[in-house]
């Protein structure tokens, strides 16, 4: 089959689906690799590099949609490039189908078949092809520095010849994917790291990645994630009134909050609030990861810096993922050609869209003119 990664169109989007590597190996898979000239420049990957791999560079967009028969792209298709697709093609992309329902019903009455890379359920053997850990796993690093580049001071504790300089405080609310990761970027860093999560089997992982788990003075013990699927539910008023009140006690100590928690299908719940932030220190960073989903942090500005009376930097950036276009790049491109692998069973260049495959199934959201989102319950837990 063919496969073509087009230039994003959404507003800032640095990365790019298919990377010259991931183009080597979609080719040992049979495949043909396309590309529109200069998807990947900005991401570092050039179209030399691109040609060097055995990749097609074609000249724009439309030509890139005329010529394949499956698109991977980061971003959902645009509207103009929803009205390209044709029955005979796949679309594969983040998608957001619940939320995109107009987008949904134009890929239908194209008839393309769609897969939606959130879509792909968090089962052991889909870990390969898992865009949402991929790119929470980033953005949780790059917070850490984004916060570092907004925090006049270091990390670690030092004492040198020119004074003692204490470690900074850092706080993660939220220790899925992303807080995770930014509680690694921040321990390597040598700051003293806390992480606060109401899933109370994540205090073990959070401990074995060096940063002090915050318990609440609190007996009723929230819903173990095993019966929830490992997402967090709502919590009780009761504790979500011990929650706020062991974060008004420690604000005042802490230089760095990242915040990260949500709760599916849900606006992110609001936890670090105004008085929280007007008792930080000057100089404090806080960065909301929740921003795009309406953000945990009162005054929170989704995709801006904004700096409060008593000198707390908020940062809101939704596109963190995309402030490290290579490393995301690659790593997308990797889920991508791992689904695709799984597409071509048979390795020999020819599609099987196996509706019987969880994973497959699970990912379709429209095809043959239907809309096949939600999908049914997964049969392998
Ligand atoms: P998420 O992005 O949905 O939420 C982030 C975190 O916020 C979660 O840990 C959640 O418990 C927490 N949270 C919600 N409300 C909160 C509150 N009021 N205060 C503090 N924290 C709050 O989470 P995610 O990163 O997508 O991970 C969700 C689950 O999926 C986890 O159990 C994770 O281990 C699991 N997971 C499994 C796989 C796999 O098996 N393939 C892959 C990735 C993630």
């Amino acid at each position: 089959m063919k496969i073509g990664s087009p230039k994003e169109v959404f507003a800032g989007e640095a990365r790019v689906a298919m990377t010259p590597d991931s183009a080597l190996q979609l080719q040992k898979l049979g495949h043909e690799c396309f590309v529109e000239t200069g998807a990947g420049t900005v991401a570092g990957f050039a179209d030399e590099a691109y040609t060097a791999a055995g990749v097609t560079v074609v000249a724009d967009e439309a030509a890139l949609f005329a010529a394949v028969d499956v698109i991977a792209k980061v971003r959902a298709p645009s509207d103009d490039e929803a009205r390209m697709l044709t029955p005979a093609q796949t679309l594969i992309s983040f998608f957001n189908p619940a939320g995109n329902t107009e987008l949904l019903e134009l890929c239908k009455e194209q008839g393309a078949t769609v897969m939606a890379m959130e879509m792909v359920p968090r089962i052991s053997r889909a870990q390969k092809m898992d865009a949402l850990s991929s790119m929470a796993n980033i953005a949780g690093y790059r917070a850490v520095i984004e916060a570092g580049n907004n925090f006049g001071r270091f990390f670690t504790g030092q004492i040198t010849a020119a004074g003692k300089v204490p470690p900074a405080k850092v706080l993660v609310v939220g220790a899925g994917v992303a807080g995770l990761a930014a509680i690694g970027a921040a321990t390597s860093l040598g700051a003293i790291t806390y992480a606060f999560d109401v899933r109370p089997e994540v205090a073990e992982q959070v401990e074995s990645m060096g940063a002090q788990f915050v318990y609440l003075d609190f007996e009723e013990a929230q819903k173990d994630g095993a019966e929830t699927g490992g997402y967090a539910s709502v919590s009780s008023p009761e504790f979500r009134e011990a929650q706020l009140a062991k974060f008004r006690e420690i604000a005042p100590d802490i230089d760095i909050v990242i915040t990260t928690a949500l709760i599916p299908n849900r606006d992110a719940p609001k936890l670090w609030l105004a008085d929280m932030v007007a008792s930080m220190k000057r100089g404090s960073v806080i960065i909301d990861l929740a921003a795009e989903r309406g953000g945990n942090v009162e005054g929170t500005v989704p995709d801006e810096k904004v700096m409060t009376d008593n000198g707390v930097t908020i940062i809101g950036y939704t596109d963190f993922p995309s402030r490290m276009a290579a490393q995301a790049s690659s790593l997308y491109s990797t889920n991508i050609r791992h689904l695709l692998a799984d597409l071509t069973p048979g390795k020999d260049g020819v599609i099987n869209h196996n509706m019987e495959d969880d994973v497959i199934r699970s990912a379709t959201v429209t095809r043959g003119g239907e809309i096949t989102f939600p999908p049914p319950p997964l049969k392998i837990k």
